[in-house]
């Protein structure tokens, strides 16, 4: 029987204008929470301040009621677990990263991005499509400092470096996926020693999305299959937190007619460009490729 307390969630990033594959991805968090009688949350991701921008997001709501969706709680209606623009919510995310850094679960990283390419090692090829990003080779890990740049650390401020949350290496991570079924990582295998804080002072993606689905009660991620790996850090980060982690959907990706997948560049399928030329939100909702 389908739970009555299903919270679901739509959390679009306004870094430019929502296109066809979010939308399908998105429909399918609908359903399922229509389905299970549940709630569905707005969420606006807007931590990335330099490619977010005002005008996304009044596109982004507008966008989204066009297609047919409808939520109970987010930024324009509000609710119990207000504020839903994550920008809004740094407190939240400071507080969660300090108990980390007070467990002793996560260490600061100088490496440059160039740093990381070049000493990364491939990911392990698993059935996952290889990781998402470089596996660190862990060179900032405190026992590969010498003694004094151990301890010139110790000093670091929270700000002007990342801060990598610790895997433990070899450990077999597993979730049941409600749409792939049973799903394994190896940690220090399919991913490495992975970035909670970036330099610029605000949280990554894998902080934030988690604090939030857990204060906000979310009882299932619906999302596309590029997050699968991240997945397998969130359920670390949920441990480390003393939180309940929900269920996780996800959905295949759209791709174009190369088998790419979509991204925002593909402003052909946007929902502005679509609705632009006569396309109905029934139509585009029956569609399927
Ligand atoms: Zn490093």
């Amino acid at each position: 029987m389908p739970s009555p307390a299903y919270r679901g969630r739509l959390a679009p990033s306004p870094t430019g204008y929502l296109h066809l594959g979010h939308a399908r991805t998105f429909w399918t968090a609908q359903l399922r929470a229509r389905a299970a009688g549940g709630a569905l949350v707005l969420r606006n991701e807007d931590l990335d301040g330099a490619r977010c921008r005002p005008e996304y997001v009044a596109a982004m709501l507008e966008d989204l009621r066009w297609f047919g969706f409808d939520w109970q709680e987010g930024p324009d209606c509000g609710g119990p677990h207000a504020p839903y623009d994550q920008s809004a919510r740094l407190e939240l995310y400071r507080a969660a990263f300090e108990r980390l850094r007070a467990a002793g679960l996560v260490y600061p990283c100088a490496c440059s991005r160039r740093d990381i390419a070049e000493s990364a090692a491939a990911p392990h090829e698993n059935g996952l499509g290889g990781g998402d990003e470089p596996l660190y080779s862990g060179r900032c890990r405190p026992e590969n400092l010498d003694a004094a740049e151990r301890d010139r650390r110790t000093a670091w401020p929270r700000a002007g470096h990342s801060w990598r949350f610790r895997v433990t290496d070899r450990e077999r991570i597993q979730f049941t996926d409600t749409a792939l079924g049973p799903q394994s990582a190896v940690a220090g295998e399919t991913f490495g020693d992975f970035v909670v804080w970036r330099r610029e002072d605000l949280p990554s993606y894998q902080l934030a999305v988690t604090v939030d689905d857990a204060a906000m009660g979310i009882t299932e991620v619906v999302r596309g299959a590029d997050l699968l790996v991240s997945t397998f850090r969130q359920l670390l980060l949920y441990r480390a937190l003393g939180l309940d982690a929900p269920q996780f959907h996800h959905c295949p990706l759209m791709l174009d007619e190369h088998g790419r997948r979509l991204a925002k560049r593909h402003d052909a399928l946007s929902l502005r460009a679509l609705r632009a030329a006569g396309r109905t939100p029934e139509s585009l909702r029956a569609e399927r490729r």
